[in-house]
Protein backbone atom coordinates (compact mmCIF):
# COMPACT_ATOMS: atom_id res chain seq x y z
CA UNK A 1 0.00 0.00 0.00
CA UNK A 2 1.16 3.27 -0.83
CA UNK A 3 1.37 5.63 2.77
CA UNK A 4 0.56 9.31 2.25
CA UNK A 5 4.38 9.82 2.95
CA UNK A 6 5.54 7.77 0.17
CA UNK A 7 3.02 9.35 -1.74
CA UNK A 8 3.85 13.17 -0.85
CA UNK A 9 7.99 11.68 -1.93
CA UNK A 10 6.79 10.30 -5.06
CA UNK A 11 5.09 14.01 -6.03
CA UNK A 12 8.00 15.65 -4.64
CA UNK A 13 9.75 14.25 -6.96
CA UNK A 14 7.90 14.92 -9.96
CA UNK A 15 9.36 17.62 -12.21
CA UNK A 16 7.40 21.12 -12.51
CA UNK A 17 5.98 20.01 -15.34
CA UNK A 18 4.93 17.02 -14.90
CA UNK A 19 3.29 18.44 -11.81
CA UNK A 20 1.45 20.90 -13.77
CA UNK A 21 0.22 18.32 -16.08
CA UNK A 22 -0.95 16.14 -12.95
CA UNK A 23 -2.68 19.52 -12.00
CA UNK A 24 -3.93 20.25 -14.98
CA UNK A 25 -5.75 17.09 -15.26
CA UNK A 26 -6.94 16.67 -12.21
CA UNK A 27 -8.22 19.73 -11.66
CA UNK A 28 -8.71 21.03 -14.87
CA UNK A 29 -9.69 18.38 -17.36
CA UNK A 30 -11.95 16.27 -14.87
CA UNK A 31 -14.44 18.86 -14.39
CA UNK A 32 -14.18 19.92 -17.72
CA UNK A 33 -14.82 16.64 -19.28
CA UNK A 34 -18.20 15.93 -16.40
CA UNK A 35 -18.95 19.53 -17.06
CA UNK A 36 -19.23 18.81 -20.98
CA UNK A 37 -20.91 15.61 -20.14
CA UNK A 38 -23.61 17.47 -18.45
CA UNK A 39 -23.81 19.95 -21.33
CA UNK A 40 -24.68 17.10 -23.30
CA UNK A 41 -27.30 15.93 -21.20
CA UNK A 42 -29.25 19.21 -20.94
CA UNK A 43 -28.38 19.94 -24.83
CA UNK A 44 -30.60 16.57 -25.80
CA UNK A 45 -33.37 17.46 -23.01
CA UNK A 46 -33.28 20.43 -24.64
CA UNK A 47 -33.62 19.23 -28.42
CA UNK A 48 -36.89 17.71 -26.89
CA UNK A 49 -38.42 20.62 -24.85
CA UNK A 50 -37.45 22.60 -28.22
CA UNK A 51 -40.04 20.85 -30.22
CA UNK A 52 -42.31 21.43 -27.55
CA UNK A 53 -41.85 25.20 -27.68
CA UNK A 54 -42.24 25.03 -30.65
CA UNK A 55 -45.32 23.97 -31.28
CA UNK A 56 -46.11 26.52 -28.04
CA UNK A 57 -45.40 29.30 -30.03
CA UNK A 58 -47.52 27.80 -33.08
CA UNK A 59 -50.48 27.86 -30.58
CA UNK A 60 -49.64 31.19 -29.29
CA UNK A 61 -49.26 32.47 -33.01
CA UNK A 62 -52.78 30.89 -33.95
CA UNK A 63 -54.85 33.07 -31.15
CA UNK A 64 -53.22 35.99 -31.82
CA UNK A 65 -54.64 35.38 -35.70
CA UNK A 66 -57.73 34.75 -33.98
CA UNK A 67 -57.80 38.06 -32.18
CA UNK A 68 -57.08 40.07 -34.87
CA UNK A 69 -59.54 38.83 -36.93
CA UNK A 70 -61.91 39.75 -34.09
CA UNK A 71 -60.80 42.69 -33.69
CA UNK A 72 -61.19 43.61 -37.61
CA UNK A 73 -64.92 42.21 -37.51
CA UNK A 74 -65.39 44.08 -34.34
CA UNK A 75 -64.20 47.57 -36.04
CA UNK A 76 -66.48 46.85 -38.84
CA UNK A 77 -69.55 46.24 -36.08
CA UNK A 78 -68.69 49.23 -34.23
CA UNK A 79 -69.13 51.53 -36.98
CA UNK A 80 -71.53 50.13 -38.96
CA UNK A 81 -73.82 48.03 -36.54
CA UNK A 82 -73.97 50.15 -33.30
CA UNK A 83 -75.09 53.46 -35.27
CA UNK A 84 -78.02 51.76 -35.97
CA UNK A 85 -78.98 51.48 -32.16
CA UNK A 86 -79.46 55.53 -32.34
CA UNK A 87 -81.38 56.06 -35.11
CA UNK A 88 -85.10 55.93 -35.68
CA UNK A 89 -86.04 52.63 -36.54
CA UNK A 90 -89.88 53.77 -36.99
CA UNK A 91 -88.69 55.96 -40.00
CA UNK A 92 -88.15 53.89 -43.29
CA UNK A 93 -86.67 56.73 -44.90
CA UNK A 94 -83.68 57.36 -41.94
CA UNK A 95 -83.09 53.71 -42.21
CA UNK A 96 -82.65 53.21 -45.64
CA UNK A 97 -80.39 56.28 -46.01
CA UNK A 98 -78.14 55.20 -43.35
CA UNK A 99 -77.47 51.66 -45.44
CA UNK A 100 -76.95 53.21 -48.51
CA UNK A 101 -74.40 55.55 -46.65
CA UNK A 102 -72.66 52.21 -45.11
CA UNK A 103 -72.64 50.12 -48.46
CA UNK A 104 -71.30 53.18 -49.70
CA UNK A 105 -68.26 53.56 -47.44
CA UNK A 106 -67.77 49.57 -46.51
CA UNK A 107 -67.12 47.53 -49.70
CA UNK A 108 -66.82 44.19 -47.51
CA UNK A 109 -70.82 44.86 -46.51
CA UNK A 110 -73.14 43.83 -49.30
CA UNK A 111 -76.50 44.14 -47.12
CA UNK A 112 -77.33 45.69 -43.94
CA UNK A 113 -80.66 45.34 -42.55
CA UNK A 114 -83.04 45.53 -39.31
CA UNK A 115 -85.08 42.65 -38.04
CA UNK A 116 -88.33 43.07 -38.23
CA UNK A 117 -88.55 45.27 -41.16
CA UNK A 118 -87.63 43.11 -43.71
CA UNK A 119 -90.02 40.90 -45.95
CA UNK A 120 -89.24 37.32 -45.71
CA UNK A 121 -86.23 36.46 -43.50
CA UNK A 122 -86.57 33.01 -41.71
CA UNK A 123 -83.14 32.22 -42.57
CA UNK A 124 -81.60 35.32 -41.12
CA UNK A 125 -83.71 34.72 -38.41
CA UNK A 126 -82.84 31.40 -37.63
CA UNK A 127 -78.99 32.22 -38.15
CA UNK A 128 -79.27 35.05 -35.57
CA UNK A 129 -80.53 32.65 -33.21
CA UNK A 130 -78.43 29.60 -33.93
CA UNK A 131 -75.45 32.12 -33.48
CA UNK A 132 -77.27 33.66 -30.44
CA UNK A 133 -77.57 29.52 -28.88
CA UNK A 134 -73.74 29.12 -30.13
CA UNK A 135 -72.86 32.38 -28.29
CA UNK A 136 -70.65 33.40 -31.13
CA UNK A 137 -69.99 36.43 -30.23
CA UNK A 138 -66.75 38.89 -31.65
CA UNK A 139 -66.20 41.33 -28.78
CA UNK A 140 -65.27 41.34 -24.98
CA UNK A 141 -68.71 43.04 -24.74
CA UNK A 142 -70.84 40.31 -26.27
CA UNK A 143 -72.60 43.09 -28.88
CA UNK A 144 -71.90 41.25 -32.15
CA UNK A 145 -72.67 38.50 -33.58
CA UNK A 146 -70.81 36.45 -36.07
CA UNK A 147 -72.27 33.22 -38.47
CA UNK A 148 -69.61 32.60 -41.04
CA UNK A 149 -69.99 30.77 -43.98
CA UNK A 150 -73.63 29.99 -44.12
CA UNK A 151 -74.79 29.63 -47.35
CA UNK A 152 -76.31 33.19 -47.78
CA UNK A 153 -72.57 34.56 -46.76
CA UNK A 154 -71.30 35.76 -43.37
CA UNK A 155 -73.43 37.76 -40.67
CA UNK A 156 -72.64 39.99 -38.42
CA UNK A 157 -75.10 40.89 -36.23
CA UNK A 158 -76.22 43.16 -33.28
CA UNK A 159 -79.03 42.18 -31.01
CA UNK A 160 -80.81 45.74 -30.72
CA UNK A 161 -80.67 47.64 -27.11
CA UNK A 162 -83.98 47.30 -26.57
CA UNK A 163 -84.49 43.49 -27.24
CA UNK A 164 -88.52 43.55 -28.67
CA UNK A 165 -86.98 46.02 -31.64
CA UNK A 166 -84.86 42.71 -32.79
CA UNK A 167 -81.33 42.91 -34.19
CA UNK A 168 -79.87 44.71 -37.23
CA UNK A 169 -77.45 42.77 -39.14
CA UNK A 170 -75.81 42.64 -42.19
CA UNK A 171 -74.13 40.28 -45.21
CA UNK A 172 -70.10 39.91 -45.28
CA UNK A 173 -69.00 39.51 -49.15
CA UNK A 174 -66.79 35.99 -49.82
CA UNK A 175 -64.42 37.81 -51.02
CA UNK A 176 -64.11 39.82 -47.91
CA UNK A 177 -63.65 36.99 -46.07
CA UNK A 178 -61.30 34.73 -47.96
CA UNK A 179 -58.83 37.57 -48.93
CA UNK A 180 -59.17 40.15 -46.73
CA UNK A 181 -60.25 39.02 -42.86
CA UNK A 182 -58.36 35.58 -42.90
CA UNK A 183 -55.62 35.90 -46.16
CA UNK A 184 -54.58 39.23 -44.67
CA UNK A 185 -54.47 38.42 -41.41
CA UNK A 186 -52.52 35.77 -41.71
CA UNK A 187 -50.33 37.40 -44.34
CA UNK A 188 -49.44 39.91 -41.86
CA UNK A 189 -48.58 37.66 -38.83
CA UNK A 190 -46.65 35.42 -41.42
CA UNK A 191 -44.91 38.28 -42.52
CA UNK A 192 -43.58 39.61 -39.55
CA UNK A 193 -42.22 35.61 -38.38
CA UNK A 194 -40.42 35.30 -41.98
CA UNK A 195 -38.93 38.72 -41.71
CA UNK A 196 -36.98 36.81 -38.85
CA UNK A 197 -34.56 34.47 -40.57
CA UNK A 198 -33.41 32.68 -37.58
CA UNK A 199 -37.04 31.70 -37.72
CA UNK A 200 -38.32 28.66 -39.98
CA UNK A 201 -40.88 29.33 -42.86
CA UNK A 202 -44.02 28.55 -41.76
CA UNK A 203 -46.85 26.74 -44.57
CA UNK A 204 -50.29 27.74 -43.08
CA UNK A 205 -53.66 26.54 -44.34
CA UNK A 206 -57.21 27.02 -43.21
CA UNK A 207 -60.18 25.49 -44.14
CA UNK A 208 -63.84 24.93 -43.13
CA UNK A 209 -65.82 22.25 -42.41
CA UNK A 210 -66.49 20.68 -45.55
CA UNK A 211 -62.46 20.91 -45.82
CA UNK A 212 -63.06 23.48 -48.50
CA UNK A 213 -59.55 25.45 -48.12
CA UNK A 214 -59.80 29.11 -47.34
CA UNK A 215 -56.46 30.04 -47.17
CA UNK A 216 -53.00 28.27 -47.54
CA UNK A 217 -49.70 29.91 -48.91
CA UNK A 218 -47.37 26.93 -49.13
CA UNK A 219 -48.17 22.89 -48.83
CA UNK A 220 -46.28 21.60 -45.10
CA UNK A 221 -43.06 19.50 -46.00
CA UNK A 222 -43.74 16.58 -43.35
CA UNK A 223 -47.20 16.90 -42.58
CA UNK A 224 -48.82 19.17 -40.20
CA UNK A 225 -47.05 19.90 -36.81
CA UNK A 226 -50.07 21.28 -35.16
CA UNK A 227 -53.65 21.25 -36.37
CA UNK A 228 -56.59 23.01 -34.13
CA UNK A 229 -60.20 24.34 -34.64
CA UNK A 230 -60.08 28.35 -34.02
CA UNK A 231 -62.44 29.02 -30.95
CA UNK A 232 -65.95 30.65 -31.65
CA UNK A 233 -67.03 32.38 -33.19
CA UNK A 234 -64.71 30.52 -35.97
CA UNK A 235 -64.65 26.89 -34.58
CA UNK A 236 -65.87 26.04 -38.04
CA UNK A 237 -62.93 26.84 -39.23
CA UNK A 238 -59.33 24.40 -39.24
CA UNK A 239 -55.81 25.72 -38.73
CA UNK A 240 -52.88 23.51 -39.77
CA UNK A 241 -49.50 24.64 -39.31
CA UNK A 242 -46.16 22.85 -40.81
CA UNK A 243 -42.72 23.77 -41.94
CA UNK A 244 -42.29 24.69 -45.11
CA UNK A 245 -38.41 23.11 -45.99
CA UNK A 246 -37.80 21.24 -43.03
CA UNK A 247 -39.75 19.09 -40.69
CA UNK A 248 -39.48 19.91 -36.48
CA UNK A 249 -36.69 17.12 -35.98
CA UNK A 250 -34.59 19.05 -38.06
CA UNK A 251 -35.29 22.11 -36.20
CA UNK A 252 -34.75 20.59 -33.23
CA UNK A 253 -31.30 18.97 -34.20
CA UNK A 254 -29.63 22.25 -36.05
CA UNK A 255 -30.67 23.99 -32.93
CA UNK A 256 -29.07 20.93 -31.27
CA UNK A 257 -25.97 21.61 -33.16
CA UNK A 258 -25.48 25.29 -32.70
CA UNK A 259 -25.66 25.49 -28.84
CA UNK A 260 -22.91 22.20 -29.09
CA UNK A 261 -21.39 24.13 -31.53
CA UNK A 262 -20.81 27.36 -29.24
CA UNK A 263 -20.08 24.85 -26.16
CA UNK A 264 -16.82 23.48 -27.76
CA UNK A 265 -16.02 26.61 -28.94
CA UNK A 266 -15.96 27.70 -25.46
CA UNK A 267 -14.04 24.83 -24.52
CA UNK A 268 -11.47 25.20 -27.26
CA UNK A 269 -10.97 28.77 -25.77
CA UNK A 270 -11.08 27.39 -21.90
CA UNK A 271 -8.56 24.91 -22.88
CA UNK A 272 -6.06 26.52 -25.32
CA UNK A 273 -5.92 29.38 -22.12
CA UNK A 274 -5.32 26.67 -19.45
CA UNK A 275 -2.92 25.37 -21.66
CA UNK A 276 -1.28 28.95 -22.47
CA UNK A 277 -1.19 29.65 -19.01
CA UNK A 278 0.70 26.11 -17.89
CA UNK A 279 3.06 27.10 -20.42
CA UNK A 280 3.31 30.76 -18.84
CA UNK A 281 4.47 29.22 -15.34
CA UNK A 282 6.45 26.37 -16.50
CA UNK A 283 8.72 29.24 -18.34
CA UNK A 284 8.11 31.24 -15.26
CA UNK A 285 9.12 27.68 -13.36
CA UNK A 286 12.05 27.65 -15.51
CA UNK A 287 13.10 31.34 -15.68
CA UNK A 288 13.25 31.30 -11.77
CA UNK A 289 15.27 28.28 -11.74
CA UNK A 290 17.87 28.94 -14.37
CA UNK A 291 18.28 32.30 -11.93
CA UNK A 292 19.02 30.64 -9.04
CA UNK A 293 21.69 28.77 -11.10
CA UNK A 294 22.88 31.62 -12.49
CA UNK A 295 24.12 32.73 -9.25
CA UNK A 296 25.76 29.58 -8.59
CA UNK A 297 27.47 29.76 -12.49
CA UNK A 298 28.73 33.03 -12.57
CA UNK A 299 30.50 32.63 -9.32
CA UNK A 300 31.86 29.22 -10.19
CA UNK A 301 33.22 30.98 -13.64
CA UNK A 302 34.45 34.12 -11.49
CA UNK A 303 36.44 32.07 -9.38
CA UNK A 304 38.59 30.20 -11.71
CA UNK A 305 40.35 33.05 -13.34
CA UNK A 306 40.77 34.84 -9.96
CA UNK A 307 42.36 31.41 -8.49
CA UNK A 308 44.92 31.78 -11.33
CA UNK A 309 45.33 35.36 -10.99
CA UNK A 310 46.12 34.75 -7.07
CA UNK A 311 48.28 31.53 -7.67
CA UNK A 312 50.71 33.12 -10.79
CA UNK A 313 51.08 36.07 -9.03
CA UNK A 314 51.95 35.09 -5.49
CA UNK A 315 54.46 32.29 -7.53
CA UNK A 316 56.03 35.67 -9.46
CA UNK A 317 56.53 37.48 -5.98
CA UNK A 318 57.81 34.97 -4.12
CA UNK A 319 60.86 35.51 -6.68
CA UNK A 320 60.19 31.52 -7.15
CA UNK A 321 60.80 31.62 -11.34
CA UNK A 322 64.40 31.73 -12.55
CA UNK A 323 63.97 31.79 -16.38
CA UNK A 324 62.68 34.67 -18.11
CA UNK A 325 60.72 32.55 -20.99
CA UNK A 326 59.10 30.86 -17.72
CA UNK A 327 58.10 34.32 -16.12
CA UNK A 328 56.81 35.95 -19.82
CA UNK A 329 54.16 32.65 -20.21
CA UNK A 330 53.05 33.61 -16.33
CA UNK A 331 52.77 37.40 -17.11
CA UNK A 332 51.05 35.85 -20.65
CA UNK A 333 48.68 34.08 -18.24
CA UNK A 334 47.83 36.84 -16.01
CA UNK A 335 47.13 39.07 -18.89
CA UNK A 336 44.60 36.39 -20.62
CA UNK A 337 42.77 35.94 -17.18
CA UNK A 338 42.34 39.25 -16.26
CA UNK A 339 40.67 39.48 -20.22
CA UNK A 340 38.42 36.48 -19.35
CA UNK A 341 37.45 37.99 -15.61
CA UNK A 342 36.95 41.30 -17.95
CA UNK A 343 34.87 39.36 -20.51
CA UNK A 344 32.86 37.38 -17.98
CA UNK A 345 32.03 41.31 -16.18
CA UNK A 346 31.34 42.71 -19.50
CA UNK A 347 28.50 39.99 -20.42
CA UNK A 348 27.42 40.53 -17.20
CA UNK A 349 26.98 44.14 -17.08
CA UNK A 350 25.71 44.32 -20.89
CA UNK A 351 22.66 41.99 -20.04
CA UNK A 352 22.07 44.10 -17.24
CA UNK A 353 21.92 46.93 -19.25
CA UNK A 354 20.02 45.11 -21.78
CA UNK A 355 17.15 43.93 -19.62
CA UNK A 356 17.03 47.89 -18.38
CA UNK A 357 16.49 48.91 -21.95
CA UNK A 358 19.50 50.84 -21.68
CA UNK A 359 21.79 48.97 -23.79
CA UNK A 360 22.91 51.73 -26.71
CA UNK A 361 24.76 50.64 -29.38
CA UNK A 362 27.58 53.32 -32.06
CA UNK A 363 27.11 51.89 -35.46
CA UNK A 364 29.50 53.17 -37.76
CA UNK A 365 30.89 51.48 -41.43
CA UNK A 366 33.53 49.18 -40.97
CA UNK A 367 35.49 46.30 -42.03
CA UNK A 368 34.09 43.30 -41.00
CA UNK A 369 37.05 41.25 -42.03
CA UNK A 370 39.65 43.62 -39.91
CA UNK A 371 36.48 43.06 -36.79
CA UNK A 372 37.17 39.26 -37.14
CA UNK A 373 41.04 39.99 -37.25
CA UNK A 374 41.43 41.49 -34.14
CA UNK A 375 39.18 39.02 -32.19
CA UNK A 376 41.10 36.08 -33.56
CA UNK A 377 43.69 37.56 -32.71
CA UNK A 378 43.17 38.13 -29.07
CA UNK A 379 42.84 34.62 -28.58
CA UNK A 380 46.14 33.34 -30.69
CA UNK A 381 47.80 32.85 -27.01
CA UNK A 382 44.45 30.57 -26.46
CA UNK A 383 44.73 28.57 -29.42
CA UNK A 384 47.77 27.47 -29.18
CA UNK A 385 47.84 26.74 -25.27
CA UNK A 386 44.62 24.69 -26.06
CA UNK A 387 46.05 23.22 -29.79
CA UNK A 388 42.72 24.28 -31.24
CA UNK A 389 43.48 23.75 -35.41
CA UNK A 390 41.99 27.12 -36.70
CA UNK A 391 40.79 27.44 -40.41
CA UNK A 392 39.91 31.38 -41.67
CA UNK A 393 38.41 31.74 -44.81
CA UNK A 394 37.05 35.27 -45.10
CA UNK A 395 36.56 36.37 -48.76
CA UNK A 396 38.51 39.55 -50.01
CA UNK A 397 37.42 42.98 -50.41
CA UNK A 398 34.12 42.35 -48.34
CA UNK A 399 32.06 45.23 -48.17
CA UNK A 400 31.75 47.81 -45.54
CA UNK A 401 29.30 46.89 -43.15
CA UNK A 402 27.32 49.46 -40.36
CA UNK A 403 28.38 47.88 -36.94
CA UNK A 404 29.06 48.61 -33.46
CA UNK A 405 32.60 47.20 -33.48
CA UNK A 406 32.18 46.76 -30.14
CA UNK A 407 29.41 45.11 -29.55
CA UNK A 408 30.19 42.87 -33.05
CA UNK A 409 33.48 41.79 -31.22
CA UNK A 410 31.84 40.87 -28.27
CA UNK A 411 29.35 38.13 -29.92
CA UNK A 412 31.94 36.80 -31.84
CA UNK A 413 33.82 36.44 -29.15
CA UNK A 414 31.53 35.02 -27.22
CA UNK A 415 30.73 32.41 -30.13
CA UNK A 416 34.80 31.57 -30.10
CA UNK A 417 34.68 30.93 -26.37
CA UNK A 418 31.91 28.62 -26.41
CA UNK A 419 33.36 26.63 -29.29
CA UNK A 420 36.44 26.14 -26.99
CA UNK A 421 34.46 25.64 -23.81
CA UNK A 422 32.61 23.07 -25.76
CA UNK A 423 34.88 21.16 -27.69
CA UNK A 424 36.49 17.73 -26.28
CA UNK A 425 38.55 15.79 -28.31
CA UNK A 426 38.28 16.83 -31.82
CA UNK A 427 39.76 21.04 -31.42
CA UNK A 428 39.07 22.29 -34.99
CA UNK A 429 37.72 26.08 -35.46
CA UNK A 430 36.68 27.48 -38.71
CA UNK A 431 35.74 30.82 -39.36
CA UNK A 432 33.69 31.62 -42.58
CA UNK A 433 33.04 35.13 -43.96
CA UNK A 434 31.54 36.18 -47.35
CA UNK A 435 28.59 37.95 -48.66
CA UNK A 436 25.44 35.87 -49.05
CA UNK A 437 23.07 37.95 -51.46
CA UNK A 438 22.02 41.44 -49.44
CA UNK A 439 23.61 39.75 -46.41
CA UNK A 440 26.85 39.36 -45.13
CA UNK A 441 27.34 35.84 -43.73
CA UNK A 442 29.79 34.92 -40.62
CA UNK A 443 30.03 31.48 -39.50
CA UNK A 444 31.51 29.97 -36.84
CA UNK A 445 31.87 26.23 -36.65
CA UNK A 446 33.72 23.32 -34.18
CA UNK A 447 33.86 20.06 -34.20
CA UNK A 448 32.58 20.42 -30.93
CA UNK A 449 29.79 18.02 -28.44
CA UNK A 450 27.06 19.79 -30.43
CA UNK A 451 23.99 20.58 -28.82
CA UNK A 452 20.68 18.12 -28.71
CA UNK A 453 18.08 19.37 -31.55
CA UNK A 454 15.16 19.64 -28.41
CA UNK A 455 17.90 22.22 -26.92
CA UNK A 456 18.67 23.92 -29.87
CA UNK A 457 16.10 27.32 -30.01
CA UNK A 458 16.39 27.45 -26.08
CA UNK A 459 20.30 27.96 -25.89
CA UNK A 460 19.41 31.41 -26.98
CA UNK A 461 16.83 31.78 -23.80
CA UNK A 462 18.96 33.69 -21.00
CA UNK A 463 20.27 32.00 -18.75
CA UNK A 464 19.92 29.01 -20.59
CA UNK A 465 22.46 26.52 -20.09
CA UNK A 466 22.36 22.91 -21.45
CA UNK A 467 23.25 21.74 -18.16
CA UNK A 468 22.54 17.46 -18.18
CA UNK A 469 25.78 17.20 -16.57
CA UNK A 470 25.86 14.19 -19.01
CA UNK A 471 26.47 17.30 -21.75
CA UNK A 472 28.92 19.18 -20.34
CA UNK A 473 30.60 19.98 -17.18
CA UNK A 474 31.76 23.24 -18.56
CA UNK A 475 31.15 26.50 -16.44
CA UNK A 476 28.84 29.71 -17.47
CA UNK A 477 26.59 31.86 -16.66
CA UNK A 478 23.97 31.16 -19.45
CA UNK A 479 24.47 34.52 -20.81
CA UNK A 480 26.38 34.36 -23.78
CA UNK A 481 24.29 33.30 -26.72
CA UNK A 482 21.66 35.61 -25.02
CA UNK A 483 23.94 38.25 -25.65
CA UNK A 484 24.86 37.06 -29.28
CA UNK A 485 21.45 37.23 -30.25
CA UNK A 486 20.60 40.88 -28.65
CA UNK A 487 23.18 42.26 -30.79
CA UNK A 488 22.44 40.52 -33.70
CA UNK A 489 18.89 41.53 -33.68
CA UNK A 490 19.57 45.07 -32.73
CA UNK A 491 22.12 44.98 -36.59
CA UNK A 492 18.44 44.19 -38.07
CA UNK A 493 20.46 40.41 -38.38
CA UNK A 494 20.07 36.78 -37.64
CA UNK A 495 21.73 34.17 -35.91
CA UNK A 496 21.05 30.34 -36.23
CA UNK A 497 22.37 27.55 -35.08
CA UNK A 498 22.87 23.82 -36.85
CA UNK A 499 24.23 21.28 -34.80
CA UNK A 500 24.49 17.50 -34.20
CA UNK A 501 25.49 15.82 -30.76
CA UNK A 502 28.79 14.62 -30.80
CA UNK A 503 29.80 16.24 -34.15
CA UNK A 504 30.10 19.87 -33.76
CA UNK A 505 28.17 23.28 -33.66
CA UNK A 506 27.72 25.73 -36.42
CA UNK A 507 26.30 29.38 -35.91
CA UNK A 508 25.81 31.46 -38.71
CA UNK A 509 25.43 34.83 -38.29
CA UNK A 510 23.43 37.51 -41.39
CA UNK A 511 24.22 40.79 -41.50
CA UNK A 512 22.08 42.90 -44.27
CA UNK A 513 24.88 45.09 -46.17
CA UNK A 514 22.04 47.79 -46.48
CA UNK A 515 20.85 48.39 -43.03
CA UNK A 516 17.63 50.80 -43.00
CA UNK A 517 18.68 53.97 -42.37
CA UNK A 518 15.89 54.80 -39.20
CA UNK A 519 17.18 52.58 -37.38
CA UNK A 520 20.78 53.36 -37.27
P1 LIG B 1 27.28 29.49 -21.22
O1 LIG B 1 27.81 30.53 -20.33
O2 LIG B 1 26.64 28.37 -20.49
O3 LIG B 1 28.23 29.03 -22.23
P2 LIG B 1 25.76 30.45 -23.47
O4 LIG B 1 24.53 31.31 -23.55
O5 LIG B 1 26.93 30.96 -24.19
O6 LIG B 1 26.05 30.20 -21.97
O7 LIG B 1 25.39 29.04 -24.06
C1 LIG B 1 24.22 28.40 -23.63
C2 LIG B 1 24.38 26.89 -23.68
O8 LIG B 1 24.48 26.47 -25.03
C3 LIG B 1 25.66 26.41 -23.05
O9 LIG B 1 25.48 26.16 -21.67
C4 LIG B 1 25.96 25.13 -23.82
O10 LIG B 1 25.26 24.08 -23.22
C5 LIG B 1 25.35 25.39 -25.17
N1 LIG B 1 26.39 25.77 -26.17
C6 LIG B 1 26.67 27.02 -26.59
N2 LIG B 1 27.63 27.00 -27.55
C7 LIG B 1 27.93 25.70 -27.76
C8 LIG B 1 28.85 24.99 -28.64
N3 LIG B 1 29.62 25.66 -29.50
N4 LIG B 1 28.87 23.66 -28.56
C9 LIG B 1 28.07 22.98 -27.70
N5 LIG B 1 27.20 23.58 -26.85
C10 LIG B 1 27.13 24.92 -26.87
Amino acid sequence: MLSPGMFRDAIRKLSLRKKLAILASVGVFLPVLLLTYLQYQSLTELQNKTKGAFKDNLRQGLTIVENQMKQRLEDIANQTLNPIGSLNLSSAEELEKYFANVKRSHSEVEEIFVYPSRGDQSDVLSAFNRARLAQSFVDRNRKYLFVPNTRQGAYLFYPLPDEKSGFAGLSLSERFINDDLVAGTITKILDRHHADPALPPLAFTISDENNHVLYSNAAAQNGYLFESNFDRPFSNWKAGVGLKNTNIDELARSSFLHSAGATILVLVVLLGGIALTIRATDREARLAQAKSNFVSNVSHELKTPLSLLSLFSEILELGRVNSEEKKTEYYRILRHESLRLNKIIDNILDFSKIEAGRKTYDFADADMAEVIEKVLASYRYQFVNAGFDIQTNIQPDLPPVSIDREAMSQAISNLLDNAIKYSRDVKQLSITTQTRGPDLSIEIADRGIGIPRAEQAKVFEKFYRVGNGLVHDVKGSGLGLSLVQHIIEAHQGTVSLESDVGKGSRFTILLPLARKRADT
